[in-house]
C-alpha cells in the first residue's frame, strides 16, 4: 500500500534525538488552534510507498550514527498507522530506529502494533484542562492521557511536547499540573516547552484560512525560561 505524504525533511534535529530523517504525513483529524502544520495537515499529498520512503532515509544513514533515524510527523501520521506498521518493518530491516510524532488521540489495534514497533514518541500534551483541550483541540484530554498509558504499559519511551500560548496555557499553575502530571509516568524522558509562534500566518493567508490563534501574542523566551524553572 501507498502512504500520502505531503513532505520530507533529510537532516532534521528538532523532532527527537540526532539527526533525523523527517517524513510529514498528510491530514489531521483534530484542529489545534496555534497549528504551525495547516498545510501539512490540508494542502497537496504525493503518494510513495514504504520501500520508496526507506530508501530515501537509508541515504542519510551515515549521519544518524547511535542516537538519530527517521521520524515520522504530520498532520497525525497514527491516520495512516497501516501503512505505518510496513514502513517500520523495513526500518528494523535497514537497522533504522523509529520515531512518532503525534497527538496521542487515535487508538486502534494497528496503533497497537505500530507502539511496539517504535523507539520514541514525541507526545503532544496541549493543555491540563479538558474543556480547553476540546475547544482549541478537537479531542478530550482523556485521548493523549490513555495514549500516555499505553506507552507505560509497554515500557517506551516518550518526550512530552507542550506549546506555550501566553494568556492560554502559561500560567505558572498549568505548568505545575502538567509537572504533576508527567512525574506519574516514567516513560517521560523529556518534557519540551516550545514558544507559540505566528511565523505560520502566511501558510494561513496563502490558503485563504483563517489563523485561529493570530489574537494571541507570540510567546517569548523569557516566559518560556521562566517556565521550564518550574519544571526543574
Ligand atoms: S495535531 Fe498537530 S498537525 Fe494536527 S492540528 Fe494539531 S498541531 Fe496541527
Amino acid at each position: 500500500m501507498n502512504g500520502r505524504i505531503h513532505s520530507f525533511q533529510s537532516l532534521g534535529t528538532l523532532d527527537g534525538p540526532g539527526i533525523r530523517y523527517v517524513v510529514f504525513m498528510h491530514g489531521c483529524n483534530l484542529h489545534c488552534g496555534y497549528c504551525h502544520n495547516i498545510d501539512v495537515c490540508k494542502g497537496d499529498y504525493k503518494e510513495y510507498s514504504a520501500d520508496e520512503i526507506v530508501g530515501r532515509a537509508v541515504r542519510y544513514k551515515d549521519y544518524f550514527s547511535d542516537e538519530g533515524g527517521i521520524t515520522i510527523s504530520g498532520g497525525e501520521p497514527l491516520l495512516q498507522a497501516e501503512f505505518l506498521n510496513e514502513l517500520f518493518d523495513l526500518c528494523e530491516d535497514n537497522g533504522i530506529k523509529t520515531c512518532i510524532d503525534t497527538s496521542g488521540s487515535l487508538w486502534n489495534e494497528e496503533i497497537n502494533k505500530l507502539l511496539d514497533k517504535t523507539d520514541l514518541v514525541l507526545l503532544d500534551i496541549k493543555m491540563t484542562d479538558d474543556e480547553l483541550y476540546q475547544k482549541h483541540i478537537g479531542c478530550p484530554i482523556d485521548k493523549p492521557l490513555n495514549f500516555l498509558n499505553k506507552i507505560q504499559e509497554k515500557g517506551k519511551k516518550c518526550w512530552i511536547r507542550y506549546v506555550v500560548v501566553q494568556g492560554l496555557n502559561d500560567s505558572e499553575d498549568e505548568i505545575r499540573r502538567l509537572k504533576k502530571l508527567c512525574d506519574l509516568y516514567n516513560c517521560i524522558d523529556k518534557i519540551e516547552l516550545l514558544p507559540f509562534k505566528k511565523i505560520c500566518k502566511t501558510k494561513y493567508d496563502e490558503m485563504g484560512i483563517e489563523f485561529p490563534f493570530d489574537k494571541y501574542s507570540e510567546t517569548s523566551k523569557e516566559t518560556i525560561d521562566r517556565l521550564y524553572e518550574i519544571l526543574r
